[in-house]
């Protein structure tokens, strides 16, 4: 991009807004893509964006119990595969590095999974993996490989796991007119300035990419429809779905989104210090997610070649694997003010109303790779 190189005090919302002056609008998921990852002032390169004090809160930030499930899932998986021997343990976006820390810790059950578990976290963030080698450095020392894609991990047996990763990932959108399908652009608002740039969406002046993208079951929708589709978590699913069909493996994402897509609807959002903010408003100072498309994940990971799992709801999925037992172990040794913290952390979690309908989970396996021939836990 030109002009990367000035001062400062420039944000991405100047880069951005050159950027359209010069090319012309720019796809959503271009859009998300610098807000979120831009090399020097995206969202997630320049900061640590969880916690009370951040902008929003992930489970495994919520309470240990959610990652020590998700470590026995791992841990049974695969000793399901037959154990085998030196194997890559993945972590996408691993944030601050609490949910692998945690998993660890529940694997302490099966020390032969820690002996041979090699741990991989693909992360783009450099602010992010400093957090992670800080947490991850008493339990596992230098023993962390850390990638900026998927692909340059290296092949083999493999347990995947991804939180919060794929609504991270850029979304296209497309819009019904009476004219046929339109991809929806982000472009300069009429008062944006040089110094004050502004955005807003716009269509594209002719529907070629909108008719490209529009999948074929929602062509007849009404018009006003926008509908989304990520290329970006495609090709991931699809990359997933090629390693476990070339080695055994598992795979696990968990993520806010719809079980039955792709739907119709705008999902796109912004969130900054835990309250919705307007998407176009702040490139690089508000996260930006979309809902997932479970069905569409799996149906990518099956293309590459593994089997798919799910969705189940992550309320459903964590009592499967026994968060109530869990809860109720750890109140066991707790105060009566820790006991009431582990109570809501758990309703949080699991509560239809919360967390527990919205967010979903999907296993990936390769196929007939479990000795028992049974679905992964909690499927
Ligand atoms: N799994 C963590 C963090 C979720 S936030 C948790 O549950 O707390 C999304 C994470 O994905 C962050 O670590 C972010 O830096 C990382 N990330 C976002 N886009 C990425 C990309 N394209 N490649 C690799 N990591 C990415």
């Amino acid at each position: 991009m030109a002009g990367d190189e000035s001062a400062e005090t420039e944000t991405l919302a100047h880069l951005l807004g050159r950027r359209i002056l010069m090319d012309g609008p720019i796809s959503v998921g271009a859009f998300m893509a610098e807000a979120l990852g831009h090399p020097r002032l995206g969202y997630y390169i320049r900061q640590d964006p969880f916690g009370s004090g951040g902008d929003f809160t992930t489970a495994p930030e919520i309470s240990q119990m959610f990652g020590e499930l998700v470590g026995l899932w791992c841990v049974d998986s695969w000793a399901r595969l037959g154990g085998p021997g030196p194997f890559h343990l993945v972590e996408l976006g691993p944030g601050r590095g609490t949910l692998m820390a945690d998993i660890l810790r529940a694997a302490a059950v099966l020390p032969l999974f820690r002996d041979n578990a090699i741990v991989h976290l693909v992360e783009t963030s450099p602010v992010l993996r400093e957090r992670q080698r800080r947490t991850l450095q008493p339990v596992l020392g230098d023993a962390v490989q850390w990638h900026d894609r998927l692909e340059d991990v290296p092949d083999g047996p493999t347990i995947l796991i991804a939180n919060e990763f794929f609504d991270a990932l850029p979304i296209r959108q497309v819009q019904k007119t009476s004219h046929g399908w339109f991809e929806r652009l982000v472009d300069l608002a009429p008062d944006s300035t040089e110094s004050d740039p502004r955005f807003r969406f716009v269509l594209e002046a002719f529907g070629s990419s909108g008719s490209r993208l529009v999948p074929d079951a929602l062509r007849d929708a009404p018009d006003g429809s926008v509908v989304e589709v990520s290329p970006a978590s495609q090709a991931v699913a699809r990359l997933i779905g090629t390693r476990l069909a070339a080695a055994p493996g598992a795979a696990l994402a968990i993520d806010y989104g719809y079980a039955q897509g792709p739907a119709v609807g705008d999902t796109l959002q912004a969130l900054r210090r835990h309250a919705f903010a307007p998407v176009l408003e702040a490139p690089g100072e508000a996260d930006l997610t979309a809902h997932v498309d479970f069905a569409g994940i799996a149906a990518a990971a099956r293309e590459g070649g593994a089997q798919s799992f799910g969705p189940v709801e992550q309320g459903e999925w964590l009592t499967r694997l026994g968060i109530h037992q869990r809860a109720s172990s750890l109140m066991t040794k707790a105060t009566p003010a820790q006991a009431r913290d582990i109570q809501s952390a758990m309703d949080r979690l699991i509560d239809p109303a919360q967390m527990g309908r919205l967010f979903k989970l999907v296993a990936l396996a390769t196929p007939g790779a479990f000795a028992d021939d049974t679905p992964p836990a909690g499927f």
